[in-house]
């Protein structure tokens, strides 16, 4: 039997969950026990999948203060052992795993993107030197395993009804809290790219008609996405990025105006079912992972398209 602790952001439960995939991968062969420890309250109903899940006793744990998080889950690992500790590589992710790694004296894999597992021979591969080879990372020592895990990379997808126990966990900390909260306000609306079934995405062939896109996607019931070009040009937001270093997403299909097709963009295509590239050039690295290439100009095909997929709506209608 095998102990993990998986960390569940409380502003990204589901990829949290989708953590419960990552220990799975990790045995195999063995049975897994998964525990849940978060920095907000969570309802156990909702961590469906999870055995345990530890509510924290403790007034001086705030709900971003990651330092006191991290002495609170190394004293948890102190009285549990648990074999493995998974975080999802959201922001707050990133802020605890190195902290808590430091405190439990141990190694940390950032940004995890695949389990390789055999016999209790365990690799975590990740993208180095900016995404341009992947790096098998081999655990040593005795401390737990530990990780933070890209977010959409893995799924879990076996629903699983039944209904974890809470574990109280007293931890009466000595350091004053580092956070003081200002003020709070509501986030900007913004769509997740992530949820998208459909992308039509842009880069730099596109540069000058962006906003073409977004009449696609209306008319395609899809979503606009973008390579970093066009966001650190600033003609996008970054959370319309698609990469390495933006986000990792899962359409049923991908459209690639003008995008080069480099090799931290990919990175971000892992889950996508059917990728069409268009671009001046056969030659780009997209064309060789697309299913489908258009040789030409990216704003051509997007007039194209559009006065194609208006003809065929209004066809359609004319007819019910
Ligand atoms: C650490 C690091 C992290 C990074 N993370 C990311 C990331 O998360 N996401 C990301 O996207 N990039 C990322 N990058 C940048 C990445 O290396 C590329 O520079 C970037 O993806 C290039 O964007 P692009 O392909 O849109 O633009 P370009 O490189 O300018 O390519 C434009 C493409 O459009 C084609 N084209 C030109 N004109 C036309 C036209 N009229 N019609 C059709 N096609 C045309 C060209 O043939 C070319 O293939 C990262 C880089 C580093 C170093």
């Amino acid at each position: 039997m095998k102990k993990c602790l998986i960390f569940i952001d409380g502003e990204q439960v589901k990829e949290s969950l989708d953590l419960i995939e990552v220990c799975r991968k990790l045995y195999p062969e063995r049975i897994v026990e998964t525990y849940a420890v978060s920095n907000k309250w969570i309802d156990p109903e909702s961590l469906k999948g999870i055995d345990h899940t530890f509510r924290i006793d403790g007034d001086r744990i705030k709900e971003y203060d990651t330092r006191n998080l991290a002495y609170c889950i190394s004293k948890i690992q102190d009285e549990y052992q648990f074999d493995s500790i998974l975080i999802p590589a959201t922001w707050i992710g990133r802020m605890l795993a190195p902290r808590l790694s430091i405190l439990l004296q141990t190694g940390l894999t950032a940004d995890v993107t695949e389990i390789q597992a055999e016999n209790d021979q365990i690799l975590l591969v990740r993208p180095a030197y900016s995404g341009r080879m992947m790096a098998s990372i081999k655990p040593v020592g005795n401390g737990p395993v530990m990780m933070s895990v890209r977010a959409n990379v893995f799924h879990n997808e076996i629903s699983d009804d039944h209904k974890g126990d809470l574990i109280p966990f007293s931890y009466n900390c000595d350091q004053i809290c580092g956070i003081r909260e200002m003020g709070s306000f509501k986030k900007e609306k913004s769509y997740d790219i992530r949820e998208s079934k459909v992308l039509i995405s842009g880069g730099g062939g596109v540069i000058h008609n962006f906003e073409k896109l977004e009449e696609l996607a209306q008319l395609l019931n899809g979503q606009v996405a973008a390579s970093r070009k066009i966001v650190d040009k600033g003609i996008a937001p970054r959370y319309l990025q698609v990469g390495q270093s933006g986000k990792t997403v899962s359409p049923k299909l991908y459209f690639a105006f003008g995008i080069s097709g480099a090799i931290q963009h990919i990175e971000g295509l892992k889950n996508v079912e059917t990728v069409i590239a268009v671009n001046s050039s056969i030659n780009a690295p997209i064309c060789s992972i697309a299913d489908l290439v258009v040789e030409g100009d990216a704003c051509q095909c997007i007039e194209l398209l559009l006065s194609r997929i208006r003809q065929y709506k209004e066809k359609n209608n004319s007819r019910s």
